[in-house]
């Protein structure tokens, strides 16, 4: 065959000096969230973590201190019948 090889060509060095690391660091990536999410689906958290659940009512949070109950009429067990 005559003239360059692909590497020896612009678009060449392009692709292995640009698109192939980056593919490799996209792979990575990709990975790493797979794991995190195979960790979800397996304990239902990532690893080290625990779920926190509502004071009141012991539902699971997903985002921190936000519970649904929050801003319904909640009636938690330990106050019935404290109130006035
Ligand atoms: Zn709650």
């Amino acid at each position: 065959m005559a003239g360059p090889e692909f590497f020896q060509t612009v678009m060449g060095r392009a692709f292995y000096e640009g698109t192939v690391p980056a593919l490799v660091k996209e792979l990575k990536k990709l990975n790493v969230n797979l794991e995190k999410l195979i960790e979800v689906s397996v304990y239902g958290s990532p690893k080290g973590t625990e779920i926190e659940t509502c004071g009141k009512c012991g539902a699971p949070l997903a985002n921190k201190g936000l519970c649904k109950c929050e801003d319904q009429a909640h009636t938690a067990p330990e106050t019935q019948g404290q109130e006035p």
